[in-house]
Formats: C-alpha cells, sequence, structure tokens
C-alpha cells in the first residue's frame, strides 16, 4: 500500500471514531509520526494534506525539518520525546508544540529559552499514568499541581496532558485517567492514543492522536 492510502485509511478510522464518540469530524487532531523517516518518506505525506507531524528526537529533526518548514510554511512540529536541556534552544527554535514537559527543571529551562528567543511554543505536560520507573513524566498525583506551577510561576501556556501507556496493558484505564487529570488540572487537551490504540484513545476523549506506523510503515 501507497503512503497515501495508509495517510488515507487513518483519516477514516479517525473520523468513524469521532461519529461513535459524538465529535464533529475533524476535531480530532491527526499527528503524524515520522521519525526514522527521511525527508523524502515525509514528503508524500506532506502533498497529501497533512500538516502536522510528531519527532521524538531534536537532532534528528534538525536534520530534515527546516528545509520540509521552508518548503512548507504551515506546518506543525510537535516534539513528543523526552527534552534534555543542553537541546532546550534547539527544540525551541525548530519545534511548535512541545508534549513532553515533566519536570521543574526542563520547564523553567523552556520558559527561560522562549523569553531569550522571543517565540512561544504550546506545551503539553507528559504523565506516566503507569508510573513505569523506565518511562519520563510526571506522576499522576503531582500533576495538578506542577501544571499549577508551570503557568502560575513560569507563564507557559500549558493547554493539555499526554501520555504513552505501558505496551502490555490495556490502554482504556490509562486514556480514562488522563482525561480526569486534565479535568483536575483545567487543561483542554488530550495526546494519546498510537497506531495500536488510536480508536480506542478517541472513544476516550483524545483531541489528538500520535500515529506513526500506521502511516508510515513499520520502522
Ligand atoms: C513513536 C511514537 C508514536 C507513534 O507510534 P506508532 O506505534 O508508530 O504509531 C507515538 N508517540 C510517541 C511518544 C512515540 O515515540
Amino acid at each position: 500500500m501507497e503512503l497515501q492510502e495508509r495517510l488515507n485509511e487513518v483519516r477514516s478510522h479517525i473520523a468513524a471514531a469521532e461519529r461513535q464518540a459524538g465529535k464533529a469530524t475533524g476535531s480530532v487532531q491527526l499527528v503524524a509520526v515520522s521519525k526514522t523517516f527521511d525527508a523524502d518518506q515525509i514528503r508524500p505525506a506532506i502533498s497529501a494534506g497533512q500538516r502536522v507531524f510528531g519527532e521524538n528526537r531534536v537532532q534528528e529533526s534538525q536534520g530534515k525539518w527546516p528545509e520540509l518548514k521552508a518548503e512548507t510554511p504551515d506546518i506543525e512540529l510537535h516534539l513528543i520525546g523526552p527534552l534534555q536541556s543542553n537541546k532546550a534552544a534547539e527544540a525551541v527554535a525548530l519545534f511548535d508544540v512541545i508534549e513532553t514537559i515533566d519536570r521543574e527543571k526542563i520547564a523553567r529551562t523552556i520558559a527561560d529559552e522562549m523569553k531569550r528567543q522571543g517565540k512561544t511554543l504550546r506545551l503539553y505536560v507528559q504523565v506516566n499514568t503507569g508510573l513505569e520507573p523506565q518511562k519520563a513524566g510526571i506522576a499522576p498525583d503531582d500533576t495538578a499541581d506542577f501544571v499549577d506551577f508551570c503557568r502560575k510561576e513560569l507563564g507557559l501556556s500549558v493547554e493539555g496532558l499526554m501520555c504513552i501507556p505501558p505496551a502490555d496493558e490495556n490502554p482504556g484505564p490509562h486514556f480514562a485517567l488522563l482525561a480526569k487529570l486534565a479535568k483536575q488540572a483545567g487543561v483542554e487537551k488530550l495526546s494519546m492514543g498510537m497506531s495500536s490504540d488510536y480508536e480506542t484513545a478517541v472513544a476516550f476523549g483524545a483531541t489528538s492522536v500520535r500515529v506513526g506506523s500506521a502511516i508510515f510503515g513499520a520502522r
């Protein structure tokens, strides 16, 4: 199957999930996750009208996105992987949205860097819903306080929460928990759902889904 067909298939599955959840068609944003694929493999998705992309490494993104963004200025690029402080300047310069704010230090560094560059990024707080030791993200119980801190102390525009449920568990309860935490924290957006579970995520209230392999093929 061609990339364009796979993209259309994902789009129609999202539309069906939106209908089933009583949501307006097109209300769930598709973040096409292009990590490991190079500029030539990404261009067909851009030609097919896709404008929102996700990457998990700053350095890899610097090798392809400046060029792709110059070709198509209305692209919106999301950082969905862990961020180190020493990459913060590059991340702020290249990305439009960072979905992985998960600790005070990186929140401060991003706030400082945005001031320095005169650029405002939209931000998500990553929540470790499964409390997995190897996974990034703030603990569920600390989420509301951390969002408050980011907003009030640092003046950051936190618009949503993001999670990656444990690979070996039913994702539904994790999506439900993220939705509950978002209500408590007073944020509107929910970034949840990947190739294997994005329709379930829409049913649980996802406002954006991050889909890679179902669009670009196996990595
Ligand atoms: C790679 C990745 C995805 C996409 O995963 P697929 O299973 O290929 O759809 C989504 N979110 C994050 C954080 C990722 O790193």
